[in-house]
C-alpha cells in the first residue's frame, strides 16, 4: 500500500508522515531530503544552485548516504533545495529512486510535493496537508528557536512565501493537490488530531 502526503513547508506533513508509518510499520521516505541532498552537495562544492548543469550532476550521483549527511534542514539548504527542484533534469534524475522505495512491503508513505501528481499517481491514499502561512511560518520559527538557529519571524515567513511561490509556478511537477487527494488543513488541529484523523483514512482505505 502506497501513501502519498503532499503539501507545503511546515504545514505537519513529515511529522504525520512518520507517525503514520510508524502505527503501520510501514517505510517513510521524507522526499524533500533529496531535494535538500542535492542544494547539499553544490553548496559544499562552492557552486550555484541554480546552475543547471551542476544540479542536474549533483542529483545524478546522489547516494543513499548523501541523505544522512549533517545540516540538510538548514534554511539555506531549504532555499538552495527549492531552486535545484525547479530543473526538470534534477526531478528526472530522481524519480526512479523515489518509486523504488515506493513498491517496497508492507507499505510505504512518501511526502513532499509531487508524490500524489507525478511519483504515485496511482497511490491508494493521497493527502494534501496544508495550513495557513502565518501558521506555518510559526511553526518553523519556534523549530529554528529550538534548535538555537538565529532567525526572525518576519524573515521566515518571507523565505516560505517565496518557496511555495518557486513550488507552484514551476513548469515540472507544480506543487498542486492531485485531483483524488483529501486536503487536510491542520492550522487548528492537533498534531494528535491530525494523526488520529489520518489514520482513519489509511484503515478506511486499507478496508
Ligand atoms: O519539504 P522540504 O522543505 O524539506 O523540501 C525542500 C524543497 O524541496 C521544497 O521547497 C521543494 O522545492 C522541494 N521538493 C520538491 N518535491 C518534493 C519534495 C521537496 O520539489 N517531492
Amino acid at each position: 500500500m502506497i501513501v502519498a502526503i503532499d503539501g507545503p513547508s511546515a504545514a505537519g506533513k513529515g511529522t504525520l508522515a512518520r507517525r503514520l508509518a510508524q502505527a503501520l510499520g510501514f517505510h517513510h521516505l521524507d522526499t524533500g531530503m533529496i531535494y535538500r541532498a542535492v542544494g547539499a552537495r553544490l553548496l559544499a562544492d562552492g557552486a550555484d544552485p541554480a546552475e543547471p548543469e551542476r544540479a542536474a550532476a549533483a542529483a545524478r550521483a546522489l547516494e543513499a548516504s548523501d541523505l544522512e549527511r549533517d545540516g540538510l534542514r538548514s534554511e539555506p539548504v531549504g532555499r538552495a533545495a527549492s531552486i535545484v527542484a525547479a530543473n526538470p533534469e534534477v526531478r528526472a534524475a530522481l524519480v526512479e529512486f523515489q518509486r523504488r522505495f515506493a513498491r517496497r512491503a508492507p507499505g510505504a508513505i512518501l511526502d513532499g510535493r509531487d508524490i500524489g501528481t507525478v511519483i504515485c499517481p496511482d497511490a491508494a491514499l493521497k493527502l494534501y496537508v496544508t495550513a495557513r502561512p502565518e501558521i506555518r511560518a510559526r511553526r518553523r520559527f519556534d523549530e529554528l528557536q529550538a534548535r538555537r538557529e538565529s532567525a526572525t519571524y518576519a524573515a521566515v515567513f518571507q523565505d516560505l512565501q517565496e518557496r511555495d511561490a518557486r513550488d507552484q509556478a514551476r513548469g515540472t511537477a507544480p506543487a498542486k493537490p492531485a485531483g483524488d487527494a483529501i486536503i487536510l488543513d491542520t492550522s487548528d488541529l492537533t498534531s494528535d488530531q491530525v494523526f488520529a484523523h489520518a489514520l482513519d483514512l489509511v484503515r478506511g482505505r486499507r478496508g
